[in-house]
């Protein structure tokens, strides 16, 4: 989400800085950003939208907002700031924040084995409740299709395949049979992940479709809508006041990472079945499961149940196969990314 200084904009702000005429005093302590962080040879990004900025240097970064006194240092400790200003388009921050950043950078590199240590996969419905059922014509014989057996069936064999190429990390499952569970049960386990300082888990429920249009099809992935609150920042952590400008500032990558998620989900899925299953694309929801922190979410409708031809692709096992594979594969980009970027997107 946040773009790179370009050349263009460097040259538009240096003009600006020439000509324009300032009808706000700059502060005597205070520097302009870009030239700042060109001294000190950290690249810097901002957001035009949400006026986010950020310093990055040795695989550090130093978040902060236009007029917000605080500063999240690599996503993870936050610290009090001279407020950050904006004039005539150019910005401007205090050198003791410059100083600040400059210490940071001069650490070793943090993070550099950030990972994704649990994979959890979320089965919907269950037991009691079989989800949506469609019909099926097997060798002559009509049949109920459950959506609580396909996403099983599906949510099994991705699990079991997971396990194999990833045996360091912890692949989890809400259920394995065929039981109910609550939705705070599935809450509950969700919650009760416990990571490491470094780690990452990624969640990744598993439903499938149905329409009164008999002839909608396809299979489409979901991701948690920016809209979305996430309590990141804890009660004790922080004081109040500061409490949603963080989470807003910390929510926005977790954002990033579930659509980039979703992608690769979705093009996964489209490399395996797009030739008989269209792709209805990527969607934004706001679902309850997911609290956790660090936690990029999808959940993929495999395809119509209430579809004739559809139920009767999603009743074979080969189907089905071809889908845990497609699933496998984006799961297998996302992880691939998630780690060589040490969790972030926003420097590819
Ligand atoms: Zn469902």
């Amino acid at each position: 989400m946040l773009k790179k200084f370009s050349t263009f904009f460097l040259i538009l702000t240096f003009t600006f800085s020439i000509f324009a005429l300032t009808n706000q005093a700059v502060p005597e302590n205070y520097v302009p950003l870009v030239e700042s962080a060109e001294k000190i040879n950290a690249k810097v990004y901002f957001d035009p939208l949400s006026y986010s900025c950020m310093l990055q240097k040795n695989g550090n970064v130093y978040s902060f907002r236009i007029d917000d006194e605080i500063a999240v240092l690599n996503f993870r400790q936050f610290k009090a700031i001279d407020r950050p200003i904006k004039v005539n388009n150019q910005i401007f921050v205090s050198q003791s924040m410059i100083d600040d950043a400059n210490l940071l950078f001069l650490q070793k590199k943090v993070d550099e084995n950030f990972r994704i240590g649990v994979i959890l996969i979320d089965p919907g419905h269950g037991g009691k409740d079989p989800g949506t059922v469609g019909n099926v014509v097997k060798n002559g014989k009509k049949q109920h299709l459950y959506e609580k057996d396909i996403v099983l069936s599906v949510g099994n064999e991705l699990a079991s395949m997971l396990r194999m190429k990833y045996p360091d990390k912890r692949i989890i499952m809400t259920r394995s049979t065929d039981v109910y569970l609550t939705l705070e049960q599935r809450v509950d386990i969700a919650n009760s992940v416990k990571l490491e300082e470094n780690e990452a888990v990624i969640y990744i429920s598993i439903h499938a479709n149905s329409s009164f249009k008999s002839d909608a099809s396809g299979f489409e992935v979901w991701y948690l809508s920016p809209g979305y609150r996430r309590n990141v920042i804890g009660e004790k952590d922080v004081d109040a006041d500061l409490r949603p400008i963080l989470n807003s500032m910390l929510e926005e990558e977790y954002t990033t990472e579930s659509i980039l998620m979703a992608k690769f989900i979705h093009d996964g899925l489209d490399k395996q079945i797009g030739s008989v299953s269209k792709s209805r694309g990527l969607k934004a929801e706001e679902w309850f499961v997911v609290r956790n922190s660090y936690m990029p979410s999808v959940l993929v409708e495999v395809g119509f149940v209430s579809n004739s031809s559809e139920a009767y692709n999603l009743s074979e096992p080969s189907y089905l196969h071809k889908i845990t594979v497609g699933l496998y594969n984006g799961v297998g980009s996302f992880v691939t990314h998630f780690e060589q970027s040490r969790g972030f997107t926003t420097f590819q």
